[in-house]
């Protein structure tokens, strides 16, 4: 069995979408990031075509600029061989200067056929020999008439140099044009200088330039010159219809490779290698992925946030929306949920109402009242809790929901032990003997019933048992038609009050009983009854829909529709020339105890200019008791108005004969219960004749209610009772009725 009710949010409502954004924010992250890294390699795949289709260009030009160069050092050469061909008989040293300076050429050596130099304008060359492997031995040795070399360092100082040969019958000349102007034109073109800048200015690490056996030519990195890459498949490329691009990711090196052929013309002339470290991509790829890491953590963290915030708030609400504030227990809402929940047959539901929990508020203000109720609430929690749920469902009540079958006797102890629990919370707290609970049961046999309904059903059963003998009652389906038939009465009571001259007109109307001397036989006044049918329900008996009207707030708009039509009444017996005759009108409790009353009263009579001295008020001793103090209050001023008070149904409440001397009356209506007794009882056990003599002796008239024998009248006679109500003379009439009795008693004494 639940040892106690909750109502609770699943945590997994609100995980389960978290975990899905997550998870799809999570991948779509990892795309991005996939995404922007192989858009950053196919950029750098990009950028090494570039590359080389760059060199190609750029090792195109250089070729290119370098063949007019030595075209025009050519040109100069010949034209210098041709020259020098025309001194050959007059060779010497100054005239070799001469000659050097008139044709622009920075060096002239005059050989001999052994290869020595005999004559020069560098005269700190004379008698430096050729040597084997040296050019110039190699132009000695061979048959040509001349020769042109081209541009290189001189073996002796190194300098940059054009070199020419041209035979003369005893030896051969040498001319050298200095291209040591043309250096940094050449050593523009010159590959590894070419290469390094390429890659100085696309920041790449190294560029190298392959030949067809994959052995590095040149290179921006000169250690890398002479090297082999070992990549057979680079070979391949270079076959007619190959893709022009190889790109190789070397992540252990942390090195990116693309390899692509470079082409003069349709020629390829070797493959440019281009290597870039990783890193930077590396390092944006690590970058991306911590900002997309974070990106997710912070998200993943606010939205965490989010949904504990918004579920700790739903579970407030509920909790708020389930549970009592003050008792801090399920409340009513909780106790439907659970009925609906449970779903079984044979369950029952008990409703405790610690009725005059209202007096203790009352008499030690509201603050001490919720405190000592919430620790009410603890304790009955603490003694049921293992067994059954517990719920305070409004105001002092209690719901105890019993979620398995109990037989009839059970639950008559269940609602016992309710009632004792709750006096022992009580006497705990150190009030004893101070509580009235009453205990209604609604056994559920349906576990389709509609909690609301059986809700309803308990509440009306607890209506029905205030004033049950037993602290608790069963519901029945008879308590509901009741409840039915109180509110159709309710309705109709309402409606015909609102205009009583409307719809409604007729449902309510007033008859007269006459109240007669006893001595005289004559009529001394008339008591107002009230009288109310329905269609569909018939007569209403009085007491019935006096009740539902002072449960209902209705007693006052009653008892003023009342006292307008005995006024009425009052007139025509005046109009009739019964100016003696009064007319007696009861009075509710609630009606009585509203401020105001006593004007309220007399304002009425004056509007038909009548005095409260012709008008009885009658109520009973429980009217009285409710609150007597000022109770007697009102009455005392009633009767400095005029009005005559009288206590109706006297004998049947609690009220004593020393309370009637305190009490500010006139007359004692003794009830029917004494007088029906006159015709059942031994005279001598009859109490009526001491009751009429008491009266007496206070100063007070007596009527006896309900006589409807002559027995009893002659009875009431003998023991100086001065008035009588009953069928024996009268039942109540209508106004018209009325008249016409006191009309025919009038020409009856007449005649
Ligand atoms: P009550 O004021 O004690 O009125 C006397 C009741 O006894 C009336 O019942 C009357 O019809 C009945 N009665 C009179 N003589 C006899 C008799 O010989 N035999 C029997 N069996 N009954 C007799 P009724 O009219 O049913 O009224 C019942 C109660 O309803 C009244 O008791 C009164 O307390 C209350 N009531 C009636 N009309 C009004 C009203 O307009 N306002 C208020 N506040 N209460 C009213
Ligand atoms: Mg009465
Ligand atoms: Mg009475």
């Amino acid at each position: 069995m639940p040892s106690r009710y909750k109502k609770n949010l699943s945590l997994k409502y609100f995980v389960v979408p978290a975990i899905i954004i997550l998870l799809t924010f999570a991948t779509v992250s990892f795309l991005a990031i996939r995404g922007i890294r192989s858009s950053f390699y196919s950029l750098l795949e990009q950028q090494a075509t570039q590359h080389a289709e760059n060199y190609a260009l750029q090792i195109t030009k250089s070729t290119e600029a370098i063949e007019v160069i030595n075209e025009l050092l050519n040109d100069k050469l010949l034209t210098a061989m041709n020259s020098v061909s025309l001194i050959v008989d007059r060779i010497d040293n100054e005239t070799l200067t001469v000659w050097a300076d008139s044709l622009g050429i920075d060096e002239i050596y005059y050989y001999n056929q052994a290869g020595e130099i005999l004559y020069s304008n560098q005269e700190h060359y004379l008698g430096w020999m050729s040597y084997p492997g040296h050019p110039v031995d190699d132009f000695r040795l061979s048959p040509e008439p001349f020769r042109i070399e081209d541009i290189r360092p001189d073996s002796e100082s190194g300098i940059l140099n054009k070199y020419s040969y041209v035979r003369t019958p005893e030896g051969f000349f040498q001319l050298g044009i200095r291209a040591i102007r043309l250096d940094t034109l050449v050593d523009a073109f010159e590959p590894n200088s070419l290469l390094t800048e390429m890659a100085h200015k696309t920041h790449v690490d190294t560029l190298y330039l392959l030949n067809s056996d994959r052995i590095v030519q040149s290179s921006s990195d000169p250690s890398l010159i002479g090297s082999r890459i070992e990549e057979p498949s680079l070979q391949e490329m270079l076959a007619p219809g190959e893709p022009q691009v190889m790109i190789k990711r070397l992540p252990e090196e942390g090195v990116y490779q693309v390899y692509t052929p470079v082409k003069l013309g349709d020629t390829t002339v070797g493959i440019l290698g281009l290597t870039t470290s990783l890193a930077p991509t590396q390092r944006m790829s690590d970058q991306l992925t911590i900002f997309g890491l974070v990106a997710i953590a912070v998200i993943f963290g606010s939205l965490s946030h989010a949904v504990y915030i918004t579920y700790k708030r739903k579970n407030q609400l509920l909790e708020m929306a389930y549970h009592d504030p003050n008792s801090g227990l399920p409340n009513r809402r909780s106790l439907l949920s659970t009925v609906l929940d449970n779903r079984q047959a044979n369950t029952a539901l008990l409703l405790a109402h610690v009725r005059n929990f209202d007096n203790i508020n009352l008499v030690y203000g509201f603050h001490f009242g919720h405190t000592l109720f919430r620790a009410l609430a603890q304790h009955v929690q603490a003694s049921f809790a293992d067994r059954y749920q517990v719920f305070h469902v409004a105001g002092n009540r209690f719901g105890f929901y019993v979620p398995t079958y109990l037989p009839k006797d059970e639950l008559i102890a269940l609602a016992k032990e309710v009632v004792e629990v709750l006096e022992e919370a009580i006497e705990e707290q150190g009030f004893k003997h101070q509580l009235d609970v009453r205990v209604a049961i609604c056994d559920i046999p349906d576990p389709q019933a509609d909690p609301e309904k059986i809700f309803a059903n308990v509440s009306v059963a607890l209506l029905h048992g205030e004033t049950a003998e037993e602290p608790y009652i069963f519901f029945t389906p008879a308590m509901e038609e009741q409840l039915l038939r109180s509110d159709v009465i309710e309705r109709e009571l309402r409606r015909f009050l609102t205009d009583p001259q409307g719809e409604q007109a007729g449902r309510l109307w007033v008859e007269y009983q006459p109240i007669v001397d006893l001595t005289t036989n004559e009529v001394v006044y008339f008591e107002a009854l009230t009288r109310m049918h329905l269609p569909g329900l018939g007569r209403i008996a009085p007491p019935e829909f006096i009740k539902i009207a002072e449960q209902q707030q209705l007693a006052v708009e009653l008892g003023k529709w009342v006292l307008c039509e005995s006024c009425k009444f009052l007139r025509q017996l005046r109009e009739h020339g019964f100016d003696h005759i009064l007319v007696s009108i009861n009075i509710s409790a609630s009606d009585l105890l509203q401020t105001g009353f006593a004007k309220r009263m007399i304002d009425l009579v004056g509007q038909y200019q009548l005095t409260p001295q012709i008008i009885n008020l009658e109520m009973t001793e429980s009217t009285l008791m409710l609150d007597s103090d000022t109770a007697n209050e009102v009455l005392q001023s009633l009767r400095a108005q005029g009005f005559c008070i009288a206590i109706d149904d006297f004998g049947t409440g609690y009220s004593s004969f020393a309370r009637l001397e305190d009490l500010s009356v006139d007359i004692i209506k003794i009830d029917k219960f004494f007088v029906d007794k006159i015709l059942t009882t031994d005279t001598e056990r009859l109490v009526i004749g001491d009751l009429v003599r008491m009266c007496h002796r206070l100063g007070l008239k007596v009527v006896a209610e309900g006589v409807e024998e002559e027995t009893q009248r002659q009875y009431l006679k003998e023991q100086g009772c001065d008035l009588m109500q009953g069928y024996l003379f009268s039942r109540p009439l209508l106004p018209a009725d009325a008249i016409e009795l006191l009309q025919s008693h009038r020409r009856s004494q007449l005649a």
